[in-house]
């Protein structure tokens, strides 16, 4: 999935993004002046301890991105921050008949079975779709194919597939989630 920002701005609240800095780890395809990350690769600019050239990152998306972890008002606790739960959550890259949709983008070959069922949970309770996104890897590194769970309509799930499919990936696994957990705390 490629970041990007929409007219409305996120507000975001007071967190610390550190030590997570999965959105530059190469999970998300970015492409600005000096900043790129595509899948499986980082940017260049990515340390442990941040950006490297934190001062001078293009406003678009390095300053205007911001995952659902750090909107104002989020939902997600603190153990859903990006390198604790195992999953990029936004809130603001797609919509479906009016409501933002729940996107959820593995930091990994897959997404902890834990922090799924919360998110379901989430879209449960906030009437909304998720859409849930592990792209897969082989011995070469990614390899064009992805994992896509969704929770709603079979008429969602098709343009999921219809979505990722135009940004050239071939899903592998299509499943539309049935079961829904109460919310539990992560
Ligand atoms: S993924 Fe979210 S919490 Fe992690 S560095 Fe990016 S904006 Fe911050
Ligand atoms: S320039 Fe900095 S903020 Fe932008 S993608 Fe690279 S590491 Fe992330």
């Amino acid at each position: 999935m490629c970041v990007r920002y929409r007219e409305r701005m996120p507000v975001i609240n007071q967190r610390n993004c550190l030590p997570c800095t999965a959105c530059c780890e190469g999970w998300l395809s970015i492409e600005a002046p000096i900043a790129k990350a595509q899948l499986g690769q980082a940017c260049t600019h990515c340390t442990q301890q941040g950006c490297g050239v934190y001062d001078a990152r293009p406003q678009d998306p390095c300053q205007s991105f911001h995952c659902a972890w750090r909107q104002d008002g989020t939902l997600l606790p603190h153990d859903m921050r990006p390198d604790l739960s195992g999953v990029i959550v936004m809130l603001d890259q797609l919509e479906w008949q009016g409501e933002d949709v729940i996107v959820a983008v593995a930091t990994g070959a897959r997404i902890p079975a834990r922090t799924f069922h919360w998110l379901c949970s989430l879209a449960k309770i906030t009437s909304r779709q998720l859409v849930a996104v592990a792209y897969e890897q082989d011995e070469q590194g990614f390899n064009g194919e992805f994992n896509l769970r969704t929770t709603g309509s079979e008429e969602f799930r098709q343009l999921m597939v219809t979505y990722f499919a135009q940004k050239g990936f071939t899903s592998t696994h299509v499943s539309r989630e049935r079961r829904i957990l109460e919310m539990v705390s992560i």
